[in-house]
């Protein structure tokens, strides 16, 4: 199983110039690749490869000569998620790749090879650019895999963590450096334990949950249970606001203008990080309460046109809520049922199954027509998803068409891997 660690890193201000022209020469390779991958199809109908695209690099390096500062590999991993953005968007996985722009944080690099973790001194080294202090506040590797020295060795006493130890077990995968706008550095480490995921448990009606996403609360369970934005996050978004506002009225280019960014950065910051924490928690109490949680599919692009319910989605984060359901569920062994999103959980009556089709977004209770039950909207709605993903099964069978389910969160978390 693969599993994603974050590690804040402390570089000095040497390093800082190093890691900033990683992040730049990374994006510069990536824009130039995807121009050349476009140019060379739209022009003549030739399909470059990742060969063509890193032979090119050879060149490139003549041209300009600072590229031969950094770390060609990491240089070689821009063509290559170039290239992966290509193969998403074909698999339907994906937007079609485009340029990188600084505007849009993309200040992070890959470093695939070569790197060493010093374990007893807490210290990073990435080629190029050398040791940087690293706290590792949570462990990452087993303790069996270092008893038995899989990448691991003993060094005057130190215990040091070599990615070219790796070669044989292949537990260490490609470690992301990144920066956030508040001028932070981390690094991800990517692990595989070649442990499989647990098998799912078996499932019954009893044991089943439907989830479907709130527009006042975060989300509504078909037990009836509503789940609230806390009231931090509430008074956090309140902030925002006003920060926002700050930022407008002051003038551009102006010194109080970018003080008041860098503000409105850490702030972003501190609600990425609350939600993060209410997710995590929330989706732990889901997913140790029951064997099979349902959900519906969410098709984005679908309810932008439906303003506030994608204002909604968006305050919430309930992709990343679903993204870190999924990968828990493989983690526990428990089961995920998705339903397509034009199952219209909300507008069935999940007594009798009279349709409403007249029921707007605004209306938060009704009484079916049919069998005069009332109706909190939400709550029917969770029911519906848990009764539409439970027939589905029915009618196809099996509780192997279950574990084949969550097989969609392997996919997920193939393209974006875990980080708790
Ligand atoms: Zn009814």
């Amino acid at each position: 199983m693969k599993r994603g660690y974050r590690y804040r890193i402390y570089p000095n201000k040497e390093q800082i110039n190093l890691l900033e022209q990683h992040f730049g020469s990374v994006r510069f390779i990536y824009n130039r690749s995807l121009f050349i991958k476009n140019t060379m199809y739209s022009k003549f109908k030739i399909n470059v490869t990742e060969v063509d695209l890193n032979n090119n690099l050879t060149s490139l390096k003549e041209q300009y000569l600072w590229l031969k500062d950094l770390n060609s590999q990491s240089l070689q991993q821009a063509n290559r998620n170039m290239l992966t953005g290509f193969k998403n968007f074909f698999e339907g996985n994906g937007d079609y790749p485009t340029r990188k722009s600084k505007r849009d944080n993309n200040f992070s690099f890959q470093v695939p090879q070569n790197y060493q973790i010093n374990l007893t001194t807490s210290k990073i080294y990435l080629p190029k650019i050398g040791w940087i202090k690293i706290v590792l506040h949570r462990d990452f590797l087993d303790k069996e895999f270092i008893k038995n020295e899989l990448v691991t060795k003993q060094v005057n006493g130190e215990l040091i963590l070599d990615q070219k130890l790796n070669k044989e077990f292949d537990i260490l995968k490609t470690l992301t450096v990144s920066r956030t706008s508040t001028g932070r550095y981390h690094v991800s480490i990517l692990i595989d334990d070649h442990i499989p995921e647990p098998i799912p448990v078996e499932f019954h009606e009893t044991t089943t949950i439907g989830i479907d996403i709130g527009i006042k609360s975060f989300a509504i369970l078909s037990s009836g249970e509503v789940i609230d934005n806390p009231k931090f996050l509430k008074k956090s978004l309140k902030k925002l606001k006003k920060l926002q506002r700050a930022v407008s009225r002051k003038k551009i280019s102006s010194k109080n203008r970018k003080k008041a960014v860098l503000k409105l950065a850490k702030h972003h910051q501190l609600i990425a990080n609350q939600r993060n924490d209410f997710q995590h928690k929330v989706s732990i109490k889901i997913i140790s309460e029951s064997q099979a949680v349902c959900l519906e599919d969410l098709n984005v692009s679908g309810m932008i046109k439906n303003h506030k319910l994608a204002q909604a989605i968006s305050d919430v984060g309930w992709s990343e809520f679903i993204r870190k359901l999924i990968y828990k569920a493989e983690w526990y062994g428990k089961n995920i049922l998705r339903i397509g999103r034009f199952d219209a959980s909300s507008k069935l009556c999940n007594v009798c199954g009279y349709r409403k089709d007249d029921l707007t977004l605004k209306t938060r209770k009704w009484e079916c027509p049919s069998c005069k039950t009332f109706h909190d909207r939400d709550v029917n709605a969770a029911i519906n998803i848990k009764n539409i993903a439970l027939n589905n099964l029915n009618t196809v069978g099996t509780t192997e068409r279950a574990c084949g389910l969550t097989g969609i969160g392997q996919r997920y978390e193939a393209r974006s891997h875990s980080i708790y």
